[in-house]
Formats: C-alpha cells, sequence, structure tokens
C-alpha cells in the first residue's frame, strides 16, 4: 500500500533520507523508532505531501505520489489535482497538535470535511460528533483549544485526522509534548484504533513498550535509511544489529 523505492531528500549539502527503501502493507500497523535527525519525521511530512523528494519514488496503492504517471508509462511532476486527491487518503496526527486556535473542537474537526471533502454541515456535524465519543470527549465540542488540557487536544487531533476518513494514518510523536500523566489517555485511544484491521498505522514513538504493544513490525531508522526491522519481539529482544542495540539500551 505504501512503497518507498530508493528514496532519496535532500536539505542542502544534508542527505536526510539515503535511497531508503521502505514498504507497509494494507492494514499493518508499523512504529518507526531511531534516532534525532534520522528522518522518521521527513518520511510521515513526505507522505503527507508537505515535503517533496529528490529522487526514487513513492506510491499509494501503487500510484505516484509525487509524480502522475503520463499514457507513456513515464513520471511526470505530479499536479496539484493528483496531489490533492493522493492527500485524501492520509492523515496524520502531529507531535504539537496543530490545532486551530480560533476555532471550537467542533469545528476544527468538521472544517476539513466540508471545505474539502464536500460534506454538508450537517453531515459533518454528525461525523465530528460520533468522533468525539470515539475519543472520550463528547462533552468538549464547543470548547477552544486553549481550554483544553494536551492530552484532551491531541484527542481531538487524532479526531480531526479521522474526520477525512483516511486509509492510512500517520502519527508523529503523539505524545512527546505531553505531560506523562496524559499520555495514558491519548494511547488508549490510539490503541481503540489499532485494533480496526483495515486502517493502515504507521506510528513514529519514543513510547517503546508501547510501540512493543501495537505493532506488527518495528524499523529502527538510522542517517535517513532502515537500519534493522522486524517484529517487536524480534527487534526489542534480540536486536541483530549493534546499532540497533546501543539506540535501544540508550532510550530503554
Ligand atoms: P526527531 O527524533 O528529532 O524528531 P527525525 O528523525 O524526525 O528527528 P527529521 O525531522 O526527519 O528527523 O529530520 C531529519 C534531518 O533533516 C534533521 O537533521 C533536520 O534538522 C533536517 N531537516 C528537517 N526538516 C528540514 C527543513 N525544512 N530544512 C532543513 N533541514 C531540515
Ligand atoms: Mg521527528
Amino acid at each position: 500500500m505504501i512503497k518507498f523505492d530508493k528514496v532519496v531528500k535532500r536539505f542542502g549539502d544534508l542527505t536526510v533520507l539515503n535511497k531508503l527503501d521502505f514498504e507497509v502493507q494494507r492494514g499493518e500497523k508499523v512504529s518507526i523508532i531511531g534516532p534525532s535527525g534520522s528522518g522518521k519525521s521527513t518520511v510521515l511530512r513526505i507522505l503527507m505531501t508537505l515535503e517533496g523528494i529528490d529522487g526514487g519514488v513513492v506510491t499509494v496503492d501503487g500510484e505516484p505520489l509525487w509524480h502522475e504517471k503520463a499514457p507513456d508509462g513515464t513520471l511526470k511532476p505530479a499536479s496539484e489535482t493528483h496531489l490533492r486527491k493522493m492527500r485524501t487518503q492520509l492523515g496524520m496526527v502531529f507531535q504539537q497538535f496543530n490545532l486551530f486556535p480560533h476555532m471550537t473542537v467542533l469545528r476544527n474537526i468538521t472544517e476539513a470535511p466540508v471545505k474539502v471533502l464536500g460534506l454538508s454541515k450537517k453531515e459533518a456535524r454528525q461525523r465530528a460528533e460520533e468522533l468525539l465519543e470515539l475519543v472520550g470527549l463528547a462533552d468538549q465540542a464547543q470548547k477552544y483549544p486553549g481550554q483544553l488540557s494536551g492530552g484532551q487536544k491531541q484527542r481531538v487531533g487524532i479526531a480531526r485526522a479521522l474526520a477525512m476518513r483516511p486509509n492510512i494514518l500517520l502519527f508523529d510523536e503523539p505524545t512527546s509534548a505531553l505531560d506523562p500523566e496524559l499520555v495514558g489517555e491519548v494511547l488508549n485511544v490510539i490503541r481503540k484504533l489499532a485494533d480496526e484491521h483495515d486502517l493502515t498505522m504507521l506510528l513514529v514513538t519514543h513510547e517503546m513498550r508501547f510501540a512493543k504493544e501495537i505493532s506488527d513490525r518495528v524499523c529502527f531508522f538510522d542517517r535517513g535509511r532502515i537500519r534493522e526491522e522486524g517484529t517487536p519481539e524480534e527487534l526489542f529482544t534480540d536486536p541483530n544489529e549493534d546499532r540497533t542495540r546501543e539506540f535501544l539500551a540508550a532510550v530503554l
């Protein structure tokens, strides 16, 4: 479903992704771990089309993300229309929540479904209310983000991403901006989503215990490539690479 094929990403002289090969199957829950600066967020940002690439191909369901297939099979740069279409398949939950501060919780969730998917306000509100129920915030719809705790804000962030009915949900360290006592309520919501077999999940996290619990597969990123990957059991209990072992020793 998601495929990175020898993807290169540079920022000036810095090569952040160095011919990255990476695949995620439909319905798979994959965690990405690795040191700061290893390119984890960049992978998610490329999928959200917030960043372009400098080489290789990224496909989602066989469709090139940053390119379009010309009638002769060659690749040309993606048009705005193509990018817009691809974007609706993916939702992202950010470390810093990225909620609109001047909009109510309800409006934060209904805005994109109305503007981008063309849902009626009524349909969008109905969907938002169901999602607020799911994340345990049914009674907070009329509040503003500034009136919520970090854990509540992040649960709104998750509801907002789900409102677009994405096939793929991306999480970039969804709990690292939270006070420790608020981490659990957010992980509980993510755990609930992980039980949905159809949803493909890609989670960048420092919560190793949680990654172990919910992932089908864990990828250890190091300097813009996957240094090692495997089931949580393989990777956390018996890694092959010294580099993985060093990293785990430092964070566990
Ligand atoms: P962390 O664990 O700290 O979040 P990460 O693995 O998510 O790290 P990325 O955010 O993907 O790392 O960044 C990889 C490298 O690319 C870093 O060295 C970062 O400074 C650099 N980088 C990221 N975005 C930009 C940008 N817009 N301009 C210049 N350099 C950038
Ligand atoms: Mg990051």
